[in-house]
């Protein structure tokens, strides 16, 4: 099973790039502003998109296949190029070396390098955002362990089972400790006794400051988990509030029935 964490496995203070003299400690953690995405093909995934995530917060974004969600990642993370408007992350823009040096993104596709074993991933991952490589293999060690990797340590991707390569995912996530940690649909498909454990180590993520942006389609896991919640459908954001306000804007007994008026509308 899962070991905890300690402070000091995603503590944001005296580290990195994150410690800036508390600079933007104001900042949200988020801040999307009118920001649209048209595909090379003209598919508009995203439009004019307004956004602010606070510091801290544990915040879901909800939506059927296809509203833009991953889109809205991706420009967060600097992975596409927007068509127009700005994503600032802690105050800085997205595209920036120290904006993404502060976001942590575990992607929905279980994209490992299947020639790393679990610790090369994690210490690979270490140095692409220039952590010293005593830093990183001591990191690295740490995370093992989290993420009880350890009879693991040497093991290639692929021989991973699913549940292990859902935890290095994480675990890579984390490695560099960002201040806002992405995860796209983290439990789809993980049996019920994983989904316990990840949410245990993203709870606890929280617990000692880090923003948590989820995705999910579990919308009990969003109201498990998320102290906000927004509803995106078709590329716009349609609501966002806490669950029990969605319940009560939406005059609705649980968050499926809000989902499913919300997207009916
Ligand atoms: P899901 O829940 O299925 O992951 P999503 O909410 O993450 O969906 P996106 O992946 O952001 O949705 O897709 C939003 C829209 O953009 C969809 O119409 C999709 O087909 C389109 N899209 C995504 N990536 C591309 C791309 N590279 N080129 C063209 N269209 C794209």
């Amino acid at each position: 099973m899962c070991r905890s964490f300690t402070t000091t496995t995603t503590c944001t203070s005296g580290y990195g790039p994150a410690n800036v003299g508390g600079v933007y400690r104001d900042a949200p953690a988020l801040e999307l502003k009118g920001l649209t995405k048209r595909y090379d093909d003209g598919t508009l995934a995203v439009e004019n998109f307004d956004l602010t995530v606070p510091d801290g917060a544990f915040f879901g974004l909800l939506g059927p296949n296809g509203a833009g969600k991953t889109t809205l990642i991706s420009a967060i993370c600097n992975l596409i190029r927007i068509t127009s408007g700005e994503a600032l992350v802690f105050g800085e823009p997205a595209r920036s070396l120290i904006a993404r040096s502060w976001v942590g993104l575990a992607e929905q596709e279980i994209n490992l390098d299947r020639f790393l074993s679990v610790r090369e991933t994690l210490l690979y991952h270490g140095g692409y955002f220039g952590m010293e490589r005593a830093e990183a293999e001591a990191r690295a060690d740490e995370m093992i362990d989290v993420f009880d990797l350890g009879s693991k340590r040497d093991t290639r991707a692929p021989k991973l089972s699913g549940g292990q390569r859902r935890r290095l995912l994480l675990a890579r996530a984390l490695m560099h400790r960002p201040r806002l940690v992405i995860l796209d649909e983290p439990t789809a498909g993980v049996d019920f006794e994983l989904r316990m454990e990840l949410w245990r180590y993203i709870r606890r993520l929280h617990s000692e400051g880090t923003t948590i942006l989820l995705t999910t389609h579990y919308l009990e896991e969003a109201e498990e988990l998320c102290e906000e919640i927004a509803l995106i459908r078709g590329g716009r954001l349609i609501a966002r509030d806490s669950a029990g306000g969605l319940r009560e804007h939406y005059g609705a007994a649980s968050l499926a029935d809000v989902y499913v008026k919300a997207m009916a509308g």
